[in-house]
């Protein structure tokens, strides 16, 4: 049944790609509005569109926070690269001091991104431009809001905005760097939304937008050839010694290097972290969880490492292959 939606929020509409055509990299002709301007260049779509390798199946036009979106829906072939000899592997810990730490199966650290904080970085002016708006005259029951407010509240808007954008740029250019250089990206399988009941991190779990991270990487690897593999969440990555092997049983939160009483190593926490995602793959790999057809279950090897007994633990699950 169709769903009522309410005004002014996030309109859209889509029309059929049949009366779509790109005019040139700049202009779009919609059925029934006529000839659009575009604010970005739309170059690679048109270039597929000439060299007649793409269709356009629909167009989505939206309208959000003052801004006009135009999303093209479109059937293309496109050339899967050839997999790569010696398979390029990456392990990533996602954190929250360093956003994401890269590192390869030999243990040199590859990769080390801040973490860009973009929404504690707009907070205060944030709350600024909320509390402006706060004492003018909103919508109310029977009254409707006044012009005022509706430019403070434009104003909040826009910040809100600059912040997601800044965050979704961020995730694109790293996710498409990862799945353009590493034939194998192995993450943990975050229980972000359980992570989130915790209040005193909820905020830069959110602003670390994780689960955008994973959907980007998801989505993205296939196209470039690469795999994304996610270790089971009850893998202890951060606790076990990249060195020997041994499990702390505690390891909290502000301590960020990670020392091992057994072999006496000291090392980054994150960077301990990684080393253990990228290498617990190549253990599995090597011990056959490649061959996908048949044996599933059978084929990872045993850890010794004590974890909560779960009965309803798929720890003898082959690890979930993204785009394999
Ligand atoms: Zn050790």
């Amino acid at each position: 049944m169709p769903t009522f939606k309410s005004k002014g929020k996030s309109e859209s509409f889509t029309l059929a790609g049949g009366s779509t055509r790109l005019v040139d990299s700049h202009h779009v002709r919609l059925g029934r509005v006529g000839e659009v301007k575009t604010y970005e260049s739309m170059r690679k779509l048109y270039r597929h569109l000439e060299r007649g390798g793409a269709r356009i199946m629909s167009v989505n036009i939206a309208e959000r926070r003052g801004k006009y979106t135009l999303s093209f829906t479109v059937e293309m072939s496109r050339v899967i690269p050839a997999p790569r000899a010696p398979e390029r592997v990456i392990g990533i810990d996602v954190g929250l001091t360093t956003l994401y730490t890269g590192a390869t199966p030999d243990g040199a650290q590859v990769l080390s991104v801040a973490n860009p904080r973009s929404y504690q970085r707009s907070e205060a002016r944030l709350a600024r431009a909320q509390r402006v708006a706060s004492r003018r005259q909103g919508p109310a029951p029977g009254k409707a809001p006044s012009n005022r407010w509706k430019s403070s509240n434009a104003r909040t808007q826009k910040i809100h905005a600059d912040i997601a954008n800044a965050r979704k740029n961020f995730i694109h250019e790293t996710t498409t760097m990862l799945t353009e250089n590493y034939d194998r990206i192995v993450i943990e399988d975050l229980n972000v939304v359980g992570m989130l009941k915790n209040h005193s991190l909820a905020k830069h779990i959110s602003d670390a937008s994780w689960g955008e991270f994973v959907r980007q990487l998801e989505y993205k690897a296939p196209c470039y050839g690469s795999t994304v593999v996610k270790v089971d969440r009850f893998f202890a990555s951060t606790k076990t010694c990249s060195s020997c092997g041994a499990v702390k049983a505690k390891l909290p939160l502000e301590i960020r290097t990670y020392h091992c009483e057994t072999c006496g190593l000291t090392i980054d926490r994150d960077l301990n972290a990684a080393i253990n995602l990228v290498r617990w793959t190549s253990q599995a790999a090597s011990a056959g969880t490649r061959s996908v057809a048949g044996r599933r279950g059978e084929v990872r090897p045993r850890r010794t490492r004590a974890v909560k007994a779960r009965p309803d633990e798929a720890s003898t699950e082959t690890p979930a292959l993204v785009g394999a």
